[in-house]
């Protein structure tokens, strides 16, 4: 038993906000899963439904004793454009969050590459929604190092946001070459104060996240997506839990990528695993689910 459970990275969307090459790469998991489990996952069906709201996800939160979730919006909208852009789609998560004020902490989805766009839009959602955070994707195609990125880390370093950067594997139009956790070394030293959570910790490249990890006060991570090995290789999942123990116990943060593995592994089942498996103490578990994350956004 943990005393609270913060899982650190869910999204919510509906469809009309992401753009149709990204719904496509999204379901490729899917679809495989249609082939193995002749599930009978129709695309026509599934397309107009590719959402997660926040109603489903209060009840998903419930159903797995989840008390708070981060939410995560994901603006691929220079990939190519979506019906809904990055400004309306961000502000309906902001509204939609309004109406749970203790379980729902929305962060800004926005892509750097939107230049003076970007800074002024964060910094208006800050002042209007008291924004504690933003999350990036490199993989829409930025190198998280490039120098013409700079102005976009300091200023939210000026404003004390915390950082969440998609790190590891990306499909369809989405270009993995950008998300090497390394390429945030340059970042963190640039901007000390500056607190990035690179994502996917336990995944491709894990030991370049722990690398930063060991070497920046200011570097974190979560492990959502681990439980993309469960059912099937539960040893895998303890034995790269067991390296957060030993590695980095006060700066890894329990995460879900809700609703991402709800058709093959629920975020129920993957609090349960993570809080009842054998792989630390009771006291690490409650760092890794919720004393780590509260800390670093003073909650
Ligand atoms: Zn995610």
């Amino acid at each position: 038993m943990v005393l609270m459970i913060i899982d650190s990275h869910v999204h919510m969307y509906i469809r009309d906000m992401q753009p149709d090459s990204i719904v496509e790469a999204y379901l490729a998991p899917l679809k495989a899963l249609e082939a193995i489990m002749d599930m009978g996952v129709e695309e026509e069906f599934i397309w107009p439904e590719f959402r997660a709201d926040d109603k489903e996800l209060i009840k998903g939160m419930d159903m797995a004793g989840v008390d708070k979730s981060i939410i995560l919006p994901l603006d691929h909208g220079l990939v190519e454009k979506p019906k809904i852009d990055f400004e309306e789609m961000n502000q309906w998560v902001f509204e939609r969050s309004e109406v749970y004020p203790d379980r729902l902490i929305p962060f800004v989805g926005i892509d750097p590459n939107r230049g003076a766009r970007a800074i002024k839009f964060v910094e208006e959602c800050v002042s209007k929604w008291d924004a504690k955070g933003v999350k990036v994707y490199p993989a829409n195609g930025f190198y998280p190092q490039d120098e013409d990125l700079d102005d976009f880390w300091t200023a939210m370093e000026d404003m004390e946001l915390v950082v969440v950067t998609h790190s590891g594997a990306a499909w369809g139009p989405l270009k993995e070459e950008y998300c090497h956790p390394s390429f945030y070394g340059a970042v963190l030293e640039r901007h000390p104060s500056l607190k990035i959570v690179i994502a996917h910790l336990g995944g491709k490249w894990r030991e370049e996240s722990y690398d930063l990890l060991e070497r920046y006060d200011n570097a974190f991570a979560d492990c959502s997506a681990l439980q993309g090995w469960l059912p099937s290789q539960p040893d895998m999942v303890i034995s790269r839990l067991k390296e957060v123990a030993e590695k980095a116990p006060d700066k890894v943060f329990f995460g879900s990528d809700w609703p991402v593995f709800e058709l093959s592994y629920t975020t129920k089942q993957w609090v349960e695993f993570v809080v009842e498996s054998d792989w630390a103490d009771d006291g690490v578990k409650e760092k890794l689910m919720h004393l780590n994350i509260r800390k670093i956004l003073d909650i």
